[in-house]
């Protein structure tokens, strides 16, 4: 089967998911896909000087790129998505204002900043020009019908998660919720922390490759994650403690099916070997995933399709 290459461009914008989403393209299982997205804020024209206020409204808050249809993809299944490629393409804007991040009640004036971005590395400064590693914000599918998740906020659905294990190289697997899955990406990040502290990475305009497929007999209750060595469930709820909890448990219900082991030896290997991490604690739900390195899944013999 000849693997068919598709483009979307970064005029097909969305800021909701939800089942009510025209689809702007219709692909197979196994094509490759690559979206043009904007940054955060929607690729505004934007100076060193002028603050969040300058931002159109309209335009801001996450567009995403999409939302594509695969074809057999129905609730109940899974979609797998590989990453192949995150490339920035534009310079890199930083806003903070009293709406969000660790620091909104200290920010005494809105901020925005834009740094260069090339040879691998975000221009904050001449002290440390940081490495990038670009990473996807926002990735998601439509809920069920009849909900629509506004592209600030994580979910069962992927959106805005904010995790920076999502780059190029791994893969993420969706619960589908609605016929098509309907997947749209943006808010691509050249680099950011584990928190995204201030509110935002260094928000960049990108070139995003995926190759999409449909696995038909997985059952999984929310985002996994496969990258860098570990997999992981990843969960958002509105305190960060329920997400850290609720990531645990997540993780925990999937090794002991997988691995067919009793609930006492899941949590225990959990507790030896299970990395629980903050993805996020800026966004409307906050997000955190359980990582375990892959070596364990070899070893319990359980290999992800
Ligand atoms: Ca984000
Ligand atoms: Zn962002």
């Amino acid at each position: 089967m000849t693997k068919k290459e598709y483009k979307v461009t970064n005029d097909k914008l969305i800021w909701k998911m939800s089942a009510k989403n025209p689809p702007v393209l219709r692909v197979e299982p196994g094509s490759v896909i690559e979206f043009e997205t904007r940054d955060c804020f929607g690729s505004q024209k934007l100076t060193p000087g002028d603050g969040p206020i300058a931002f159109d409204p309209n335009m801001a808050g996450n567009p995403a790129t999409g939302p594509v249809y695969v074809e057999g993809a129905m609730p109940g299944d899974v979609l797998k998505v590989k990453i192949l490629e995150i490339t920035p393409t534009s310079a890199a804007v930083m806003g903070m204002d009293k709406t969000m991040g660790v620091f909104m009640h200290e920010t005494e004036i809105d901020a925005l900043r834009i740094f260069d971005v090339h040879g691998g590395k975000t221009f904050f400064g001449d002290k440390y020009p940081v490495p990038n590693k670009p990473m996807l914000g926002v990735i998601g599918i439509a809920p069920e019908e009849g909900t629509e998740i506004p592209n600030m906020t994580p979910g069962t659905h992927g959106g805005n998660m904010d995790c920076k294990r999502i780059i190029a190289g791994s893969t993420l697997y969706l619960p589908v919720h609605a016929e098509g899955a309907l997947l749209a990406v943006g808010d691509v990040h050249a680099v950011m922390g584990d928190g995204e502290v201030a509110g935002g990475g260094a928000e960049v305009a990108a070139r995003v490759r995926v190759q999409v497929s449909v696995i038909k007999d997985e059952d999984m209750e929310g985002p996994m994650l496969l990258s860098e060595g570990y997999a992981m469930a990843i969960v958002s709820a509105e305190k960060l403690d329920t997400a850290a909890e609720e990531a645990t448990k997540a993780m925990k219900r999937f090794i002991q099916k997988k691995f067919k082991i009793e609930h006492w030896e899941a949590c225990m290997l959990l507790s030896l070997v299970g990395d629980l991490r903050i993805c996020q604690i800026v966004d409307p739900l906050r997000t955190c995933r359980m990582e375990v390195p892959m070596e364990v899944f070899q070893a319990y013999g359980y290999s992800f399709e």
